[in-house]
């Protein structure tokens, strides 16, 4: 019997690397919905060649032109937020990969849990904006959250089935494409400069969050979601290269690591296919003449991971209206209206306004979350007047 899944973001960089590993194991997975924002010819031509019975795009505009493209394919065409959550929650789908980008991945995977199905989860910003509540349903529902972020799924790998004699969850970051630079040079890096990640091809918004860093700092709550660790046990180390993915350090000092070529589709497969690990024709590393290099990350210069810690630590509502406010902002640069240190100041002024909601429900972290968008796109605009 195939594994059958659902992608939600199908369409994007993870989406397409999900694809590109069932294609590689076209006997152990079926897919069996498909869900994107608005690009309808690339979901076309996913639903023709995957037969889901299920694709749903979140832009309404666009459902009827999907609907025309798949006319007599048996495929059900469903659009908006609710139809993201069809496709989340369908009855066939056994594990639901989140690769959509953003917040917008929260309810629909909420409803994927409380229907029993086990997550692969990229969506990050789920986990930032709605720990408690996301982990406390997946309990209570038996499911499983099985991550395709690279560095999770190496702490992952590297956690030993007893893990409390864990000291440290050392999470790697290649530093992005601004390590090294000074804070009056970051004031003048273009939209273009900040899209060009040294190790690898991700979407804008992560690409960005990776210049920042303050992608390391969504994946320091993420690991503390993910893995139960206390914030004093979770440290983030620059590596250039990428490939130490993540590392375990126990009580006894030794310190596992995981290492691998900087390609997404290895995390993927590992948690569409957990406990197994099957071989694929995907190029293996070859550490031969490399070196591996290792430094503190600079948090003057990049006090994004700081404002992480400072919110996972907080809690409540915090690290939800800091994951609005960046995305936000990242919005902002990539439209040009503010300058590349200017997202990482809005957020922390964002973060400075909040009236924190402890113990939120997911009504309180939604509307942290609207009210952090809207104060972002008030004082951002404001800058620029
Ligand atoms: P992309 O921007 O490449 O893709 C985003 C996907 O989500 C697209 O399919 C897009 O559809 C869809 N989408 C966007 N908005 C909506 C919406 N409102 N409703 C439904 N679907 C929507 O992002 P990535 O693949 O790079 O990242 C996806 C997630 O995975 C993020 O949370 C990121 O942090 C995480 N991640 C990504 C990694 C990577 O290597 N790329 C590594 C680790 C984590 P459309 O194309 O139609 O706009
Ligand atoms: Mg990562």
């Amino acid at each position: 019997m195939r594994k059958k899944i659902a992608i939600l973001g199908s369409t994007g960089s993870i989406g397409r690397q999900t694809l590109e590993v069932v294609d590689e194991f076209p006997e152990q997975f079926q897919v069996v919905a498909l869900a994107a924002g608005s690009n309808v010819d690339l979901l076309t031509e996913q639903a023709r060649r995957y037969s889901p019975v299920l694709v749903a795009i979140m832009d309404e505009s666009k459902a009827s032109e999907l609907a025309r493209n798949l006319a007599g394919l048996n495929i059900d065409v469903v659009t908006g937020l609710n139809g993201i959550s069809a496709a989340a929650t369908n009855r066939q789908a056994e594990t639901v990969v989140t690769a959509v980008s953003g917040c917008t991945g929260l309810v629909p995977t909420l409803n994927a849990i409380r229907a029993g199905k086990n997550i692969a989860l990229a969506n990050k910003e789920t986990l930032v904006s709605a720990g408690a509540l996301v982990t406390a349903e997946a309990k209570k529902h038996g499911v499983s959250i099985l991550p395709v972020d690279s560095e999770h799924s190496a702490i992952f790998q590297c956690l030993e089935r007893e893990n409390r004699a864990v000291s440290r969850l050392i999470i790697t970051a290649s530093g992005g494409p601004f390590r090294g630079r000074s804070n009056n040079e970051l004031q003048k890096v273009t939209k273009t400069e900040a899209l060009q990640h040294p190790n690898w091809a991700m979407g804008d918004k992560i690409t960005i969050d990776s210049a920042t860093m303050m992608n390391k700092g969504l994946e320091v709550i993420e690991a503390h979601w993910l893995f139960g660790v206390d914030w004093e046990q979770i440290s983030v180390l620059v590596h250039p290269q990428s490939i130490i993915h993540s590392m375990v350090e126990y009580k006894d000092g030794s310190v596992l690591a995981h290492l691998g070529r900087p390609d997404m589709r290895i995390p993927i497969q590992y948690a569409l296919s957990y406990p197994d690990r099957a071989g694929n024709t995907f190029p293996k590393l070859d550490l031969a003449g490399k070196t591996l290099s290792f430094e503190e990350p600079d948090l003057e210069t990049f006090p994004a991971l700081a404002l992480a810690f400072a919110a996972g630590r907080r809690g409540g509502t915090l690290p939800a209206v800091m994951n609005a406010a960046n995305e936000a902002a990242v919005n902002l640069f990539l439209q040009e209206k503010v300058s590349f240190p200017e997202i990482t100041r809005l957020v922390d002024q964002v973060m400075s306004r909040h009236t924190v909601v402890d113990a939120p429900n997911l009504e309180q972290i939604l509307a942290a979350d609207v009210w952090a968008r809207e104060e972002t796109l008030r004082l951002g605009h404001a800058r620029k007047a």
